[in-house]
């Protein structure tokens, strides 16, 4: 049914995916949306349905990129895009106050299609923190990729890279961009993880895909 044919008084579909995602700064709109909703079953179902989009949503955000991906993705792009793989070893006796220190290693990068190896050939142990390489010649970046999420734990959510990029932060899906380099630079380099705990000060939805978009 169009907006056109809804009930006069049943709120647009706009309102309702504001009321749904916790937009609706007037707090009068809301009750009075909220008090439709009880009695009015269309608004209701509409509200299910938002509520059930916004939750896949959701889940899909916080996905990480998966090695199998980035090697379906790079057999697809042009030849100046590389990728690669770093694998970081924790170096505890390094660490600073707030970075967790990794020494990095790059332990596969490919250019063009010559290389017969994959991301999905490589192994991690529990302790090391793998990232996913992928070039950005267009826009001078390189994309990382943390290799997959700690279970239940923290996850790394800052990077910094004395002497070659100040720090980058990872989006919920372990996602982040570093100004494009030679990923020679980054091999044997000492790099700083900040770890946070997953669960906590999860920014609303809204933020999120905002952030997703940049
Ligand atoms: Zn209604």
């Amino acid at each position: 049914m169009s907006e056109r044919h809804r009930k006069v008084d049943c709120p647009g579909t706009r309102e309702l995916e504001l009321y749904c995602l916790d937009e609706l700064t007037a707090a009068e709109t809301r009750e009075q949306i909220k008090v439709h909703v009880k009695s009015c079953p269309r608004c209701a179902r509409k509200m299910q349905n938002l509520y059930a989009f916004y939750a896949i949503l959701s889940e899909e955000l916080e996905r990480p990129v998966r090695p199998g991906l980035l090697d379906f993705c790079k057999k697809r792009a042009c030849n100046k895009v590389k990728y690669g793989l770093l694998i970081c070893r924790p170096i505890p006796e390094k660490d600073r106050q707030r970075g967790k220190a990794y020494l990095a290693t790059l332990a596969f990068s490919a250019n063009g299609d010559g290389s017969k190896t994959s991301l999905t050939d490589f192994n991690l142990s529990r302790d090391q923190i793998g990232v996913m390489l992928y070039s950005d010649p267009l826009h001078n970046e390189v994309s990382l990729f943390l290799w997959s999420k700690a279970e239940g734990g923290s996850a790394p959510c800052r990077l910094e890279a004395p002497g070659l990029f100040e720090k980058t932060d990872f989006n919920l899906a372990g996602a982040a961009k570093i100004p494009l380099t030679n990923f020679e630079y980054l091999n044997n380099r000492l790099l700083y993880f900040s770890m946070k705990k997953r669960a906590a000060g999860r920014p609303k939805l809204v933020n999120r895909v905002q952030e997703m978009l940049l």
